[in-house]
């Protein structure tokens, strides 16, 4: 693993458009004969693979925290608008299909936070630690971007035209799900190294 300096020489970026992680700038790069001193070497020679991947055990689980914590978003707004915007004599929330939709989210929602909590909770300890552990890391990092998916799909849907509209939060959410569900390591990914660590 090399530590790199962004301005070397032979280093261009290509700035990409993006369907939603605006605050993160992401490029194309390309690196042509850089030049990297001996001293910018990270760990030892040719055991990069193994840092990058136990980066990616905490980074799976703060992936996990921050989809939760978006859908959970999903939900306050989509209560809040349920319980103020009238159709037909009455508050979206006394339509029983309207109250359905909040429970599906809280009910998903519960269940990611559990598996949160006792991913930390074993994260904690060390003796709980190992393959199964890292196949849970992925579990969570699987359950609660889907829980994210689904809790945006509906509260935009339960906004209706408002969800629609930059400025609404569930909208901005709606665009930040699939970033979550492809990096840090796309769900199928995650589903192969779930049936190594526990190995199938
Ligand atoms: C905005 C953004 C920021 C990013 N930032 C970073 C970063 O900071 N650092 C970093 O290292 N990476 C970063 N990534 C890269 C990210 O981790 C990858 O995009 C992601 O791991 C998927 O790899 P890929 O794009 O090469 O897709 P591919 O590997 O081409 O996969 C395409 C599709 O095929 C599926 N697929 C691929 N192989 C298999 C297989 N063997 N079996 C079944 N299905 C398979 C995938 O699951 C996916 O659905 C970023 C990506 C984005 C979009």
């Amino acid at each position: 693993m090399l530590l790199i300096d962004a301005h070397s020489e032979g280093i261009t970026k290509s700035p990409l458009k993006k369907m939603g992680w605006w605050a993160s700038d992401t490029a194309h790069l390309h690196f042509d004969e850089v030049r990297v001193p001996v001293s910018h070497l990270l760990g030892q020679e040719n055991a990069g693979f193994k840092v990058i991947m136990n980066n990616f055990n905490m980074e799976r689980f703060w992936l996990g925290a921050i989809a939760y914590g978006y859908a959970l978003v999903c939900y306050e707004e989509a209560l809040e608008w349920a319980q103020q915007r009238k159709t037909f004599g009455k508050r979206l929330i006394d339509h029983q299909v309207v109250r359905h939709k909040l429970v599906d989210m809280a009910t998903q929602l519960t269940a990611t936070r559990a598996l949160l909590e006792d991913t930390a909770y074993r994260m904690g300890k060390k003796e709980l630690q190992g393959s199964e552990l890292i196949a849970q890391i992925s579990m969570l990092k699987n359950v609660a971007t889907r829980t994210m998916q689904f809790c945006a799909d509906a509260a935009v849907q339960t906004l209706g035209g408002m969800g629609f509209m930059r400025g609404m939060k569930s909208e901005r959410i709606y665009r930040e799900v699939k970033v979550n569900m492809i990096g840090g390591g796309a769900e199928e990914i995650m589903k192969d190294l779930i049936s190594k660590q526990l190995q199938y």
